[in-house]
């Protein structure tokens, strides 16, 4: 007969397997690992997922990771309420804040335009993205999706529809990582591509 582990552990083995980058052999070893632990361990860790499904939704408002106190980047009253940052994902908010360079709000888009792969306009955040330039009180647009060909295309696009808009347009400079997304930039880089940031409006 062939023998199994039990049906809980193999369970627990198949649903590790689902996560981003793990194989078979590693999730068996996570797995005979986290059964190893003291009692208590594995009780806590289910807690924080359970935990982290029910509370940690996205912002309505900027696509960041919200709780159910809201957003800290929305509720921050600190923040400049004419800057606003377009990003790809939400995971690209904190490699800005970290350089420190930018003061705004952010508006993730939830992905980027990818025609190939069926990914047009009506996929991204950007009825919400109009629907926040039209009653907030931003004057400048900082465009700041990858330096790969989608991310330049969805700059293109999103300067596009926002020219009749009334803000001032800009795009990150060059410096970025050709071909790379904000994630793969090091804080200086991204840094200095904030602050000589260039101008995309017609008018300035
Ligand atoms: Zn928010």
């Amino acid at each position: 007969m062939n023998l199994e582990y039990p049906t809980a552990l193999q369970s627990l083995i198949l649903h590790l397997k689902r996560l981003p980058g793990i194989g078979s052999r590693s999730a068996e070893r996570m797995s005979l690992w986290l059964l190893q632990q003291p009692v208590g361990t594995l009780a806590a860790l289910s807690e924080v997922l359970v935990q982290v499904e029910q509370e940690i939704k996205p912002c309505a408002s900027c696509g960041f990771f919200a709780t159910r106190e809201g957003c800290a980047i929305c509720q921050a009253p600190d923040r400049d309420p004419r800057l606003l940052c377009i990003v790809e994902q939400p995971t690209d908010i904190l490699p800005i804040e970290r350089t420190g360079a930018f003061r705004g709000h952010y508006h993730a888009l939830g992905g980027r335009l990818a025609p190939l792969d069926n990914v047009g306009p009506e996929d991204l955040r950007i009825g919400e993205l109009m629907d926040r330039i039209r009653t907030g009180e931003f004057e400048e647009v900082v465009l700041a999706t990858g330096a790969d060909v989608a991310g330049e295309a969805t700059a293109n696009y999103l300067a596009e529809i926002l020219r009749s808009s009334n803000v001032r347009l800009t795009r990150l400079a060059q410096g970025m990582p050709v071909g790379g997304g904000l994630d793969t930039a090091d804080s200086l880089t991204l840094h200095r591509a904030f602050q000589h940031r260039r101008n995309l409006s017609h008018d300035a």
